[in-house]
């Protein structure tokens, strides 16, 4: 745990009480704070004091005594609209934090020399994978790295501080938007498409809070921005300004002239203004797919940026095992290949699932985004069957009309069925069936994870009843 003793001896309000506020809570009490934890729901509330967090309701305190309110990523703070507890910390002039901000400032405390370094990475999709590889590589180059922060473990929740450490962290949008101190030395912006426009009002509210990942670099800092989207080159342009950090410029789709670029499978780096061949990504088996070559692409030059020899970097890209849910391969029942994609909770992201191979059998459907699968259209030459579920079975069915074939399952357990009888009986080598639902899970599942779980669930009871024997071994 990081102690917070910014507000030792004083009060402080703790608005939600999930994962990232509890573990707010306790890092300020550590840090000698008198903490005020509060939680509209029962359960979370029982949580919190059975782990000796100091539970009261902030809604009838003197809020003229609180320094600070700390406010959970998954409450609204700006967008729709902002939450009743923000606006009154906002009449009180009490000061709206989360806990990247506090985690932020308690290194920015430290002397220069005592700083560890933090490489932050933000974007629309992959910045768990990129992440984690991120991860990976430093802690193969036996670097002392703490990865977390919006993946894993919650940001106060890692290891205490220390000069030679790394800090890794996945900053969501969210958590940017309540962040005004945090200086990353490497910061990653990835790429941008269309998501939560809910909570940041519109697209530019969505880009300015992702580009305040770049806010307080210092000229030797590094800026790493993927320049494959058009909201991404104009985040990359608008880095230029003398006094802003050093900007590596990366991509997936180009061969650039200056930059890391990943073409036809190989990754080049030509920062030194000549190109030089990396490594072959085809070797990097859990990084299939052009999406995931940005990812590598990034995660090469942050790790370069530290100082990480390109050989190193480059084996350790080859030897990432991969995250669960992202396109991660979880069972062959007779030559039918099953792959997990649940993480993919949007149209964009599930694009680069059915880019990946050049017919899939694609379980989709769920709480979908306002989009729908409309942006897949030019990818439905690719579905050699869609099988429908959640509460966007109509809609979805709509869409992919006369354009692929599709079947209305309704559950799970049933689309991967039905795919998987279609798969066996296409004759295909080696055929696919494709879950990446370009929705949300929250109609039949806790979250995507659960999602991806039943899923991984079912494929083993495929496999159970064609291998009974080695099943019950
Ligand atoms: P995030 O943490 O940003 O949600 P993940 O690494 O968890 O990203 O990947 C989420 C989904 O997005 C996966 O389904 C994956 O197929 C897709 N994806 C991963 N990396 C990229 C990328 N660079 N561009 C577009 N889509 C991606």
């Amino acid at each position: 745990m990081i102690p917070i003793t910014e507000y030792a001896g004083r009060d402080v309000a703790v608005y939600g009480l999930g994962r990232t506020g509890l573990s707010a809570a306790k890092a300020l009490a550590a840090g000698g704070a008198r903490v005020h934890a509060w939680d509209d729901g029962d359960a979370a509330r029982a949580k919190a004091e059975a782990e000796g967090v100091n539970v009261s309701d902030i809604n009838k305190r003197d809020w003229q005594k609180f320094a600070a309110l700390v406010l959970s990523p998954g409450i609204p703070y700006r967008f729709p609209q902002p939450h009743r507890l923000v606006r009154m910390a906002e009449m009180m002039n009490v000061p709206v934090v989360g806990d990247m901000e506090l985690f932020a400032r308690a290194v920015q405390a430290l002397p220069e020399k005592g700083r560890p370094k933090i490489v932050g990475i933000t974007g629309t999709n992959g910045k768990s994978t990129t992440t984690a590889l991120i991860g990976h590589i430093l802690r193969e180059a036996g670097r002392d790295v703490r990865v977390g922060g919006n993946i894993g473990t919650g940001v106060l929740d890692m290891a205490a501080l220390n000069a030679n450490a790394i800090y890794v962290l996945e900053l969501s949008s969210y958590q940017l938007d309540l962040v005004e101190s945090l200086r990353c030395d490497v910061a990653v912006f990835l790429n941008i498409s269309p998501d939560h426009l809910d909570r940041h009002g519109d697209m530019d509210g969505y880009v300015d809070a992702k580009k305040r990942i770049f806010a307080n670099q210092r000229p030797r800092d590094v800026a790493i921005i993927g320049i494959d989207d058009a909201y991404s080159q104009a985040a990359a342009m608008g880095r230029q300004r003398p006094g802003d950090g050093q900007v590596v410029q990366i991509s997936s789709e180009f061969g650039l002239a200056r930059g890391v670029s990943a073409v036809d499978g190989h990754l080049y780096d030509s920062t030194g203004g000549q190109a030089i061949r990396v490594g072959d990504l085809v070797e990097a088996q859990a990084l299939p797919g052009r999406h995931n070559h940005q990812n590598a692409a990034a995660a090469y030059a942050a790790c370069h940026a530290l100082g990480i020899a390109p050989s190193r970097i480059m084996a350790a890209i080859r030897s990432f095992p991969g995250l669960a849910h992202r396109m991660e391969m979880v069972g062959e029942v007779e030559g039918v290949r099953f792959v997990n994609d649940s993480k993919a909770t949007n149209a964009q992201a599930a694009e680069q699932a059915l880019k990946t191979w050049p017919k899939v059998h694609w379980i989709a459907g769920g709480v979908p985004k306002a989009e729908g699968i409309e942006p897949l259209t030019p990818w439905f030459d690719r579905v050699a069957g869609a099988y429908l579920i959640g509460e966007s079975e109509t809609a979805f069915a709509k869409t992919l009309k006369d354009q692929a074939p599709a079947m209305k399952c309704g559950t799970l357990e049933a689309a991967t069925q039905a795919a998987y009888d279609a798969a066996k009986a296409s004759g295909d080598p080696n055929p696919i069936v494709l879950l990446s639902p370009a929705c949300a899970s929250f109609d039949q599942f806790k979250d995507f994870e659960a999602r991806g779980d039943a899923f991984r669930a079912i494929v083993q009871r495929l496999t159970a009843q064609v291998t009974p024997q080695k099943a019950a071994v």
